[in-house]
Order: C-alpha cells, then structure tokens, then sequence
C-alpha cells in the first residue's frame, strides 16, 4: 500500500546517544544503529520511499528529557531538541512532522513547550517517553499525578495527541523483577508491562473524566492493554478499591485512546485489537530504527483485511487525527 502514514520513528542526536547506546550494543550494531538514528532525510527517506511510507512524525529516541534529574536542564534540553527537529523537517514537510519532546519534570514548563511547538513549529502533538524522574533516578513520577491537571487541561484545549511512549521502570524495581533475566528488561516486555500501567493510571485516575476530549496515542499493538482489558473491568467492577474512574476502562479505551502497530506484526494481536477498539482507533508505525520499516510493511500490506480497513489504519485515521489532509492536495 502506498501512501502509508507512521507515527512512531524516532531520531536522536549526539547529545542524546548515551541513552539508546545499549540497545545497539547488544544488538551488536552500534555503528550502524548510531548512524540510522541521527539520520533524518537520507536513508531513512531511502527506506520510506522503498516501503510506501510517505509520511512519518518524528519523536526523539526514549528516554531521554523524560530520564533527566535536573528540571533546568530538562527545560532547556526539550526546547534546544525541538529546535533542531523543526529545522531539520522544514525542507521536507510533505514528508516528516514533528512530535515535541516536553520536560515534563516541569508542568508550567511542559505546557510553555507544547504552546510553542504546536502554534510556533508547527509540531503534530508530544510524545512522553512514561513517568519522569525529578532529582533522582528512583523518583517516578507518572502523568496521573494532580501537578499535571493543568498540563493535561491545556492540552485538551490545543486539540493535539499525547503520545505515551515505553522506558525501562526504575532501577530498583528492574534489579528485583528481572534479576537475572535482561532480555525481559526492555522491548521484549517490560517496556510494555511500563507503559500498560501509565495507562490504567491515567484512567483509573479520573483523567479523562475531567478531560473527556484527550486524545491518547501508545504503541506496540496497545502495550498489552486491548489483550487484558476484559479482566480489568471485570475486577474492578467487582471490586473497585481505590479505583477513581467513573467510566468503565473500555469506554476509555474506546474513547481516549489511539493504538499503533509500531514494533508488533502480529496478525492475531491486531485482530483481537480491533475487536476491542474497532479500526478507527489504529493507525500503522514502525518503531524505526529499532525495527525495520520493510518487515512493518510487508507484514501490513498483506494482511487479510478489506482495503478499507487498511486504508484506514494505513493512513485516513492518522490524517485525520493529526491534521494531515494536506497530503492529499
Ligand atoms: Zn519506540
């Protein structure tokens, strides 16, 4: 299928290397990895155009302003990265957009960024690579916290997507829950296991009770979520403990919430997703450069959907979403 949009491609810079090094590392590809990564507009618009890809939202690499300890640098850090994406897209803005990186250590800061790179730059949304840490790597601080209704408020009022993006848990509870096990620690499963509990926070919370309009977009088939969402309920249901929402959790999954296929060419997964949230709510990426665009490709244009459906996910929903009905001019 040509003309595929994808949301969940990162980038990084020099500044940033330090954070993602093991990944390629392991992988035994560090070189390579370094060069894909901070590459924009050579290869990667290479592979694009070799997989029906016309059009990808830029995130810097995870974790990055999320990890940092110092809010002052986070600040500064999230607005110089801006920066350089706006400039680096400019000359290709029928293919790249942007998604803000925001130093979410600091919600009046957040809210100051998101402003001016979505009216400034011209950015599609954010997206938050999970909690951040404030002074200390063990210190988690997740969205759900009251200090972000403001943030959370403004957003509404923009009309943008947040994207909620995986990063590895603390280190204290990495060292005990997958003692002896690092293969689990990351994009296998503990990036999801993360990012899955940001999600049930934020609903369990009341978020999206007093923010009705947010949009959230996560990855990865839905970071476990559209699989386990019948027995959630159903627990919380029978018992809601502390539990603050006033909807059902499918109701926000239904309503709040976007899933990408980034990283997860799974057609039984995607099926049971679209049980769940029917396809209005998914939308194809491919977690470039951690992934390949070709395998996220192939594996997307030979699915066993109607053309429809594809074209939904492969690019209408996200036009929609986003605002992108310029590239069908
Ligand atoms: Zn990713």
């Amino acid at each position: 299928m040509k003309g595929k949009i994808a949301l969940e491609e990162h980038f990084s810079t020099e500044e940033f290397l330090a954070d993602i090094k093991p990944y390629f590392v392991r992988e035994g590809k560090w070189e390579e990895g370094k060069a894909t990564i901070c590459d924009i507009s050579g290869k990667r618009l290479e592979e694009m155009d070799a997989n029906g890809i016309e059009y990808n939202i830029l995130s810097l690499s995870s974790p990055t302003i999320q990890g940092m300890c110092s809010t002052p640098d986070a600040i500064v850090a999230a607005r110089n990265i801006n920066d350089y994406l706006a400039e680096q897209i400019a000359p290709l803005p029928r293919r790249f957009g942007g998604f803000a990186a925001l130093p979410t250590q600091d919600p009046e800061a957040s809210i100051l960024e998101l402003q001016r790179c979505v009216k400034d730059l011209g950015f599609k949304g954010a997206l938050v690579n999970g909690f951040c840490n404030i002074d200390d790597p063990e210190n988690a601080i997740y969205l759900d916290d009251p200090r972000y209704h403001p943030f959370w408020e403004e957003v509404e009022k923009l009309g943008v997507p947040i994207y909620l993006h995986p990063r590895m848990s603390v280190p204290s509870v990495r060292k005990k829950e997958y003692a002896g096990h690092d293969w689990m620690v990351s994009a296998a499963w503990g990036f999801h296991v993360e990012t899955g509990t940001h999600c049930l926070r934020l609903m369990a919370s009341g978020l999206f009770d007093k923010f009705p309009g947010l949009q959230i977009v996560i990855g990865h088939m839905g970071e476990l979520l559209p699989f386990q969402i019948w027995r959630i309920c159903n627990r919380v249901d029978s018992h809601k403990r502390d539990c603050k929402a006033e909807k059902s959790f499918t109701h926000y999954l239904e309503n709040n919430f976007h899933i990408t296929t980034s990283g997860n060419c799974s057609t039984p997964a995607l099926l049971c997703t679209m049980l769940e949230t029917g396809t209005d709510r998914i939308m194809f990426s491919t977690d470039y450069p951690y992934e390949t665009m070709s395998q996220a490709a192939n594996w997307f244009d030979n699915l066993p959907v109607s053309n429809n459906d594809k074209r939904k996910m492969g690019r209408t929903n996200a036009q929609k979403l986003f605002h992108l009905e310029f590239l069908d001019d």
